[in-house]
């Protein structure tokens, strides 16, 4: 078959061969990105479901609006509002399937072959997969404890110039490092992409996930020119399987956002808006929000801890205080694939650190995520890890 020359982009097969492995019979699996299964309020949703159908049952299995459903628009307008104290009108909010959509969407609409996306590096596969089928120019820039560094991202734009379109980051418990960034460098990467004309893509997955609840202000609250386009998810703080995320921006991009989105899907799910909606007004989200940070917070001390008591001394790791992820390092010249080779014989895995780089050259980082795997597994997870190392 003739494909199209965009497909040579294409051709990422790391994750999924990951997912294969981690899904494997009997292997206790730190790879995944996943919120914890358990905790999704089934019979809330269910009961969401129920009332929509008994109360609207041909607006819910009809198109929903291009853009999504008014109400489910305005609810997330005033989340926005009392979260950060920004305001957005119902206009300017356009719902997506799962912010991946959104970040496709965002290729499609800015990106010509050649273009350059600057991004913190390591950053989210996904997002630098669906960039790439766009052809642009993926270039890294470094990242500290405290975020991109302000040095480095100069210097790339310095270098790259108009080329520069876009900049990718994921500024709160970023994956794949679980790092947040300070407020300082928020304000710092705010004024110093003040004086390009390109757009900011805050990818804040995560941003509601932190474990003291007190949540970081967004690079939008610091974008005077309109440049920011923020993009939130239920995915982490909900449930993934909903595919629900949001798009806020200023007007101008906002229109651009709407026309693709009637091209790419014409509009997400009408039923799930409404029970959406439903359950927004009816059950206690922020309630939901408090109980799986809490037990996030539980599984990413134990996993901490584990880390301390079976990985080898020169083994290094962060404890990140939100999100979904521990970054870890093996000795400098360590390679993480073929760690996670052995480790998946013991029937253990991870993410090797080369899936969060483009290139994707071996290195000696790994992820690990504490979410998605119940207390005495992380325990005997984290053991077995420990052992292969050793060896
Ligand atoms: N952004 C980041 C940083 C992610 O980690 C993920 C999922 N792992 C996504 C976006 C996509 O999430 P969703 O499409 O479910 O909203």
């Amino acid at each position: 078959m003739r494909l199209a020359d965009r497909m040579e982009h294409v051709k990422d097969k790391e994750m999924l061969k990951v997912m294969e492995l981690s899904e494997t019979e009997g292997v206790i699996s730190f790879a995944g990105g996943f919120p914890s299964p358990e905790a999704y309020p089934v019979e809330d949703i269910r009961e969401s479901f129920l009332w929509v159908l008994d109360r609207d049952p041909r607006g819910a299995l009809s198109y929903s609006a291009t853009g999504g459903y008014g109400p489910l628009r305005d609810l997330l307008a005033k989340r926005m509002k009392r979260n950060f104290a920004l305001d957005f009108t119902r206009e300017q909010v356009i719902i997506t399937n799962g912010s991946q959509q959104a970040l496709d969407m965002t290729g499609l609409m800015l990106i010509n072959p050649g273009d350059v996306i600057l991004f913190e590096a390591p950053s989210y596969l996904g997002a630098l997969n669906a960039f790439k089928a766009y052809e642009a120019e993926m270039v890294a820039v470094p990242t500290d404890d405290d975020g991109i560094q302000i040095g480095p991202l100069k210097a790339a734009l310095e270098k790259y110039g108009e080329r520069v379109k876009l900049i990718y980051v994921i500024p709160d418990y970023q994956n794949p490092t679980g790092r947040c960034w300070s407020v300082e460098r928020r304000r710092a990467f705010m004024e110093t992409v003040a004086a390009w004309d390109l757009a900011v893509l805050e990818d804040a997955a995560y941003s509601e996930l932190a474990f003291s609840h007190q949540l970081e202000p967004p690079l939008l609250s610091f974008d005077r020119k309109g440049q920011v386009i923020y993009c939130g998810t239920f995915s982490k703080i909900f449930c993934p399987g909903l595919r629900i995320a949001w798009v806020c921006a200023a007007g101008e991009l906002i229109e651009q956002y709407l026309l693709l989105k009637n091209n790419v899907d014409l509009s997400s799910s009408a039923i799930i808006h409404r029970q959406m909606v439903h359950y927004l007004e009816h059950y206690d989200l922020d309630g939901h929000i408090r109980r799986i940070s809490a037990l996030y917070q539980q599984r990413c001390r134990l996993m901490v801890e584990c880390a301390g008591e079976f990985f080898p001394e020169e083994v290094r790791f962060n404890e990140p205080k939100g999100g979904l992820f521990v970054w870890a390092a093996l000795p400098e010249g360590g390679d993480s694939r073929q760690l996670l080779e052995r480790a998946v014989r013991e029937k253990v895995a991870f993410v090797p650190g080369a899936s969060f780089y483009p290139d994707g050259a071996p290195g000696n980082e790994f992820r690990l995520n504490f979410t998605n795997v119940p207390e005495e597994q992380i325990r005997e997870g984290m053991a077995r890890l420990g052992r292969v190392m050793k060896e």
